[in-house]
């Protein structure tokens, strides 16, 4: 690997600022102190919250899951702004917070995130939730503790929004990290996205790329194969632009697909270690390269899997979405990805109702699907997004068309769904497990490296219940649902 000097990073002696300000703050809370660290939206989120969640439990604080429940002294909301309905439900726990406040008034109440880095969010909470202690963005992590110290020392609201740093944000590295999960873990690898698809609003409230440096990956990366972690998932808007930032500022470039090799070189060449499998999200069709195919194809440790957003089958709402690629571009990049790696289950995100999709414009979309046939989809509803392009277009679709097209394109998606799944019947599959199901005990889960999930009872003949999360066992399938597989050890 050669030696990266990333300028992209914050200085060290800011990160060893947070760290005191931490210390400043476990001397001003209660001990015992507790803390809720509430998470809507995507992956970036809940590793940022494990970020929180780490400085947090830095500060003395013990990370509980509920508020109602227990008498906290800090609450955190981590927000996503990626559908008006997440922003709505934000505000709507605030107003209910409310209450609990008045009868808890020393308890913190903070709100943090992408919602938090549109100025007429931020204005409404200042101006209807003035029991909102803190409210900072996306880009300044790190500061948390500098900005909790302050309102516990002056009893005043903290407001620190950084959206006009977002383009020269820096990534933070060192800070804490509480991870919830023992087996699986998640690596950022850049942050922000410099695409600007129409509808989107990751770009303005996440700022441009920025890659961590290779090496500080793989420390990371080698850290948690150290610590027993079986899977990773390395974690970008759009893992595939991964570098480009870096090589401005080095002699030597370092793509996405060359990381990757690294990662998985290094790893292979320890016979003890415990990282099993590598997933990777977010994979922009547009930058998707056939190294990065060649590279996938040649490790084992890559799971058998890949994300692809393809959002509209017709090549004329791409270009409305401003996706820069075509329904045959995109076709042709499955077909390239498939001759390598004919088994490979390929997922998806779609938009219904984008502005001016019209009938011919939906049922390419859904021939589209049909075609590739995804083993999973995530299918939305178009949401106008305040600031992006698409939220000003003329062009907006009633809801009823949507819901029907809505409606049949989950139809179909099923369909091919449940027919993939019933491949699966009297296979032999390698689950990593994850752990029992909230409702019964006896009921285990796991992953296949194709992502599938699989539901089976422990036989404790076998193993004990105790031993199995985080184990890779074979399980064979029994029984097909259509999001799911049932199996027997
Ligand atoms: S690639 Fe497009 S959809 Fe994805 S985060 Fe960037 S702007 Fe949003």
């Amino acid at each position: 690997m050669d030696t990266f000097i990333n300028l992209n990073i914050v200085p060290e002696k800011d990160i060893v600022a947070a760290f005191d300000h931490m210390t400043a703050v476990k001397s001003k809370i209660p001990s015992p102190a507790y803390a809720v660290v509430r998470t809507l939206g995507c992956q970036m989120n809940e590793h940022d919250s494990e970020k929180l969640a780490g400085m947090l439990e830095n500060m003395g604080y013990t990370i509980v899951d509920d508020y109602k429940k227990n008498k906290v002294d800090l609450v955190i909301f981590n927000t996503c702004c990626i559908r008006e309905n997440a922003e709505g439900k934000v505000l709507g726990r605030l107003g209910e917070l409310k209450m609990i406040k008045r009868s808890n008034p020393g308890m913190i109440l903070a709100v943090c995130g992408c919602m938090t880095e549109q100025p007429h969010i931020v204005d409404i909470i200042k101006k209807k939730h003035k029991h909102v202690n803190l409210v900072f963005g996306t880009h300044d992590i790190y500061r948390f503790p500098a900005m909790l110290e302050k309102t516990l020392e002056t009893g005043r609201n903290v407001y620190d929004i950084s959206s006009t740093r977002g383009e020269m944000a820096e990534v933070p590295e060192g800070l804490p990290i509480r991870r919830e999960d023992k087996t699986k873990a998640w690596v950022t690898v850049m942050y922000g996205c410099n695409n600007f698809c129409s509808y989107c609003i990751v770009p303005y409230v996440r700022g441009r790329e920025r890659s961590r440096s290779p090496q500080d990956i793989l420390n990371e990366i080698m850290r948690l194969d150290a610590e027993g972690y079986k899977e990773i998932t390395l974690l970008g808007q759009n893992v595939n632009s991964y570098g480009k930032d870096l090589a401005k500022n080095n002699e030597k470039p370092c793509s996405f697909a060359l990381l990757l090799e690294e990662i998985c070189e290094k790893l292979e060449s320890n016979k003890e270690s415990s990282i099993k499998r590598i997933r990777f999200m977010t994979s922009h069709p547009k930058d998707l390269s056939d190294e990065l195919i060649d590279v996938m194809a040649r490790h084992s440790l890559i799971c058998n899997q890949l994300h692809l957003p393809v959002q509209s089958g017709s090549t004329e709402i791409l270009k409305k979405m401003n996706r820069r690629y075509s329904r045959d571009q995109y076709l042709a990049l499955v077909d390239r990805i498939r001759a390598k790696m004919p088994d490979i289950a390929l997922s998806t995100d779609i938009i219904v109702g984008f502005p001016g999709e019209s009938e011919e414009n939906f049922e390419d979309t859904l021939s589209l699907v049909k075609q590739v046939r995804y083993d999973s989809a995530y299918t939305f509803i178009y949401s106008p997004r305040v600031g992006t392009p698409a939220a000003s277009s003329p062009e907006q679709i009633d809801e009823e068309t949507v819901k029907a097209r809505f409606n049949k394109l989950l139809d179909a998606h099923n369909t091919i769904c449940k027919e993939i799944n019933d491949t699966y019947l009297g296979k032999t599959v390698e689950v990593l497990v994850d752990g029992p199901s909230k409702n019964d005990p006896n009921h285990f889960s796991g992953r296949t490296s194709e992502n599938k999930i699989v539901n089976f009872i422990v036989d404790e003949n076998k193993i004990s219940k105790k031993d199995i999360v985080g184990k890779l066992i074979d399980i064979k399938i029994t029984g097909i649902q259509t999001w799911s597989l049932d199996g027997e050890m």
